[in-house]
């Protein structure tokens, strides 16, 4: 108790002698809680930067590149990170801001963010990456096989997938893409990326709410799994023993393959789909 009491008193006895020292602690201990905060934001900002400065080396004249894309269809909005129009194929790429070991597979349900012990299980990007591929294609009235799938991981993640699409991470991308070099597309590219400006949505409430929807999904479903009932299907919540260990899914698999995400705040950035 003694310490204690000596440790205040001489730290009340520092201050009163340095009043301008108080005033930078303030700062400091205020600006450490705004990075604590604003870390998550800022780490997926720079993220999204490093993506664009790679895809700005691409030739101006070959590349028409686009980055965060909204358009909507019937089934509701859908928030591309980049597409890099060419005659070579439509590139999608979808930006996944993780660290640490990825592990999957191409047709996996889920794939797996290991950080040191801690195991994350997040939705397989490809299959998330379909879905705006398909969005695309009907937009721009194009079949599937104009386009490109691109899963671009940042360069601090070490990738283990097994995928015969593209997953790369953002040193490599340039190259991934300048190696399609036979041409895939007749249309006027022009006019393709003229349909992609003016469907492009650039309305902040929209755009707010498309990330609101997403944040009610997700609080949606972590309820329902809390409760072990699969967001899914409906049926209950198991554990279950799979090849990377034990995991909580489905009780109704084969039929339904669900995992349950378990995606921390440490190891994601964004809830950006
Ligand atoms: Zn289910």
């Amino acid at each position: 108790m003694e310490i204690i009491k000596s440790f205040i008193e001489s730290i009340i006895n520092i201050y009163s002698n340095h009043p301008k020292l108080l005033l930078e602690t303030i700062i400091l201990i205020a600006l450490c809680v705004l990075l604590k905060i604003y870390y998550p934001k800022f780490r997926g900002f720079m993220g999204e930067f490093w993506v664009k400065l790679e895809l700005s080396k691409l030739p101006k004249d070959k590349y028409f590149v686009f980055n965060d894309i909204m358009i909507k269809d019937e089934k509701g909005t859908h928030q591309i990170d980049h597409i890099v129009l060419s005659k070579f194929g439509i590139f999608v790429i979808e930006t996944k801001n993780y660290y640490g070991f990825i592990k999957g597979k191409e047709f996996d349900n889920k794939w797996i963010q290991y950080l040191g012990k801690n195991k994350n299980y997040f939705v397989n990007p490809i299959h998330q990456n379909y879905g705006h591929i398909k969005s695309l294609s009907n937009l721009l009235e194009l079949e599937d096989k104009y386009f490109i799938s691109v899963i671009c991981f940042s360069n601090h993640a070490k990738i283990d997938v097994k995928s015969s699409s593209i997953v790369t991470q953002v040193n490599d991308l340039e190259n991934e893409i300048l190696k399609y070099k036979v041409l895939l597309i007749n249309n006027d590219i022009k006019e393709l990326s003229n349909i992609i400006i003016s469907n492009n949505i650039k309305d902040k409430t929209l755009r707010k709410q498309h990330v609101k929807n997403i944040r009610i999904k997700i609080n949606n479903n972590r309820a329902l799994e809390n409760n072990m009932i699969c967001p899914k299907c409906g049926n209950k919540l198991v554990e279950r023993n799979g090849k990377y260990g034990k995991f909580i899914g489905c009780s109704n698999y084969p039929k339904c393959k669900y995992i349950k995400n378990n995606i921390t705040k440490a190891g994601k950035d964004t809830f950006a789909q």
